[in-house]
């Protein structure tokens, strides 16, 4: 079966974003705690995903241990449109080999879903955009 149309997970939607490019938005509420989607797409390994990011601007691979990634890209549920904030409103929790995210606190329908990366695929140098008042500058929290 080809997929003619991207489908999305349930209760988001993807539309241009104030932050970067496309976001990921709620379309229902999502309490603390519970879990938004699962971060789905193509399983691939850290040496696809380095050949992969070569050269791109926007990426949508999420490391799911060292090894293992997930690029959204191809096969992917809106989720890999989740941008990146300093002060985001989810968090992922790796649950057996698979990317969950879950709600930080109460997100009401019509927000913006947003993550912060951490440590993404992303250089160092990569700055961030996403207007938080304690935005750290980057997108991947140095720790040196
Ligand atoms: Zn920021």
């Amino acid at each position: 079966m080809t997929k003619i149309k991207a489908e999305f997970a349930q209760g988001i939607e993807v539309r241009p974003s104030g932050i970067d490019g496309k976001g990921c938005f709620a379309t229902a509420p999502f309490r603390k705690g519970r879990k938004i989607a699962e971060l789905t797409g193509e399983r691939i390994a850290r040496v696809e995903a380095a050949r992969r990011m070569r050269g791109r601007e926007r990426l949508h691979i999420c490391a799911i241990d060292t090894y293992w990634g997930i690029d959204g890209s191809r096969g992917g549920n809106g989720t890999q449109y989740v941008n990146h904030s300093c002060e985001p409103n989810s968090f992922v929790r790796i649950v057996r080999g698979h990317i969950i995210i879950f709600a930080l606190r109460d997100i009401s329908p019509g927000e913006e879903i947003t993550l912060d990366y951490v440590e993404s695929y992303h250089p160092d140098t990569k700055r961030c955009r996403c207007g938080a008042p304690k935005c750290r500058g980057t997108i991947n929290l140095k720790l040196k």
